[in-house]
């Protein structure tokens, strides 16, 4: 009896703590991407009208339920996204609390910590912050010194060594998942100092684009280059580490010659046949390769502000 009510207890001081630390969680979600500061402004704030939200409107899973998914003073919809993180991190924390020995169950709270702050932000920006990936691999290889049973072993040097091993493994998957990535869907990544020329402004000079191009500086979108001049003014520039994606549509007509080639079916009509301009059946696989992607070459531009006399 004594035994299942203290059992009782911690598992619902797992729950809780996990819910709270949801909370936190989406603080992290919502301000690493945008470069905020964690701590400053202390207080939550409504993203829409960014008035504080007092502790007893910022209760972990129960103010979101209460208030209706809205902020109590605009009113504005308040992503369910809040509440997710909240329970997600909850209901860790609780079958992680059931499964593992105390110690092995404190590691684990710090990587799904970890794992949910990066599957949110990457719904949300497409990204993985590298306080999320290094950070990360800093902490599993810290915790797996403190704690050598994550590594099965009691020896502090066997775990901390497997870990070491195990994060470089992990590096080098990411890795073959990158370059892989970026044949597979034509989005570039590229990670740059900002230049030592001082300007007021820079601008992005994509060159040559076929056809659309979607740029995101520092996990934030710049804009759309759908039209002659490919070209887009830059916000501000970190002195160090800028990360610019770029990702690139095409128009389909490469994909349709290739279809054709193949003599894939994909004219499906319901009404009627698509024929070309003698009314014969349409046949892409004479076109010629269309030039496609980000063909460039792309330049950083400095901008200045001209004051007239
Ligand atoms: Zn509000």
């Amino acid at each position: 009896m004594q035994h299942s009510i203290q059992s009782l207890f911690f598992s619902t001081f797992a729950f809780v703590l996990g819910a709270a630390v949801g909370s936190f969680l989406n603080v992290c979600i919502y301000r690493w991407p945008a470069d905020l500061s964690i701590n400053r402004p202390r207080r939550s704030f409504c993203p829409q009208c960014k008035q504080p939200i007092p502790w007893h409107h910022n209760l972990p899973l129960i103010s979101w339920l209460a208030l209706g998914g809205r902020c109590a003073h605009c009113g504005a919809k308040i992503s369910f996204r809040y509440f997710a993180v909240e329970l997600v991190t909850a209901a860790l924390f609780f079958a992680i609390w059931q499964r593992f020995p105390w110690q092995v169950a404190i590691a684990y709270w710090i990587f799904v910590s970890f794992l949910i702050i990066g599957t949110f932000i990457d719904f949300e920006h497409f990204i993985i912050p590298d306080r999320v990936t290094i950070g990360g691999t800093i902490a599993g290889v810290v915790c797996s010194v403190v704690v050598p049973a994550l590594m099965q072993t009691n020896s502090r040097l066997a775990a901390g060594i497997r870990a070491g091993l195990a994060a470089a493994l992990g590096y080098v998957i990411l890795w073959i998942v990158l370059e892989a990535g970026k044949i597979a869907f034509g989005r570039k990544r590229i990670e740059f100092d900002a230049p030592v020329k001082r300007a007021d402004a820079w601008l992005l000079d994509l060159g040559d684009v076929r056809e659309a191009a979607r740029v995101s500086l520092n996990g934030r979108e710049v804009g759309h280059a759908w039209s002659l001049p490919f070209a887009l003014r830059l916000p501000a520039l970190r002195t160090k580490g800028n990360v610019l994606e770029i990702e690139v549509t095409n128009l389909p007509a490469n994909r349709i010659r290739d279809l054709d080639l193949r003599k894939v079916d994909w004219k499906v009509m319901k009404e009627i046949n698509l024929v070309d301009l003698r009314y014969k059946p349409f046949d892409a696989s004479g076109w010629p390769v269309a030039p496609s992607g980000l063909l460039g070459p792309v330049r950083l531009v400095p901008l200045e502000v001209v004051r007239p006399r």
